[in-house]
């Protein structure tokens, strides 16, 4: 696979405007993402994952920074452009019950996509495609006629998959898809992911609440705290030698038979979780974390590589 750089952040940001003041969903992230690599994206539920990933795709306006997709900024693209980089941009949303419309048979919902994008010119060629794409997801053909009401959680998210598959995109945001699954569906989809990213070349951003979820998955994985990034390494020296003691507490939360981070003591997390609103000076996780100190509440930490491709945002690992 290329070392092509398919997806860029720049300095991303996206606030909203509330009543009670700004709220900073998403506070400065920047990464780059190489085509057919996984970004696993991880945090609790509030840091700014899942806007990130629909501000990405442009279903919400960014308020600063730049993304560039293939090299091109789209931070600010037009509805045609849109248009267009929407067969190339695909998303997979968490309950696949809720995503799907429920007056609309498996067919319909599949061939949707190819009909707003007038892809096949006939109703044959699309038919083909719809069964084409129900074999590569695993749905068996007798479930073209069928609701989704009428199908399991897992069976409900093939669809949402074979969908989000339609158009041949390149880069696929995966909003905590498995999450609303029973734990061995959740395997089957993880399992069928990964055999579509390596089939067709696929790029993932995968936004989870559950770090055990993405270890086998991802590449690297960026962790987030209240819309700030906190962690960025490669997946198995997060899980190894994770460096946060946010993310330290969000690994030893994790099950033991699940992760490879073992012998520490379970980390509770006590505090006040700190408003995103107009949030103060100073490191975001300050409230919670066990090795605050004075100058965590008045200085934020820099972003900042402390190892060979190991990002951290801590006082505990800044040089000054
Ligand atoms: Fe904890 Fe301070 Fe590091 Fe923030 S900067 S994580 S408060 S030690």
């Amino acid at each position: 696979m290329s070392n092509k750089i398919l997806l860029e952040c720049d300095h991303l940001k996206k606030y909203f405007d509330t009543p009670q003041g700004m709220l900073h969903a998403v506070d400065d992230v920047s990464f780059r993402l190489e085509e057919g690599k996984t970004l696993g994206v991880v945090g609790e539920s509030g840091c700014g994952k899942s806007t990130l990933g629909r501000t990405i795709l442009g279903l919400l306006p960014s308020s600063e920074g730049r993304i560039l997709f293939d090299g091109e900024d789209i931070t600010h693209v037009k509805k045609h452009d849109m248009l267009r980089l929407r067969r190339e941009m695909q998303i997979i949303f968490q309950d696949p019950f809720s995503s799907l419309d429920p007056k609309m048979s498996v067919y319909q919902i599949i061939e949707e996509p190819l009909k707003i994008h007038k892809i096949y010119k006939s109703k044959e060629e699309r038919a083909k495609r719809v069964a084409e794409l129900m074999d590569i997801v695993g749905l068996d053909e007798r479930y073209v006629n069928t609701y989704p009401h009428e199908l399991d959680g897992g069976r409900r998210q093939r669809i949402g998959v074979a969908r989000a598959l339609a158009l041949n995109p390149r880069f696929i945001i995966c909003d905590e898809p498995v999450s609303a699954l029973d734990v061995s569906i959740q395997a089957q989809i993880l399992n069928l992911m990964m055999d579509l990213k390596e089939e067709m070349g696929l790029t993932y951003i995968f936004i989870t609440h559950d770090l055990s979820v993405v270890k086998h998955i991802s590449d690297d994985i960026l962790v987030l705290y209240l819309g700030k990034m906190v962690e960025m390494t490669d997946s198995d020296r997060l899980f190894e030698n994770p460096l946060h003691p946010y993310t330290k507490a969000l690994l030893s939360a994790i099950p033991i038979p699940d992760i490879s981070y073992k012998g520490k003591e379970a980390e509770v997390m006590t505090g006040e979780v700190t408003s995103p609103v107009e949030p103060p000076e100073g490191c975001r996780f300050a409230a919670r974390c066990p090795m605050a100190q004075e100058r965590c509440f008045q200085v934020s930490p820099e972003f900042h590589e402390v190892e060979e491709h190991h990002f951290v945002a801590c006082h505990l690992y800044s040089n000054e």
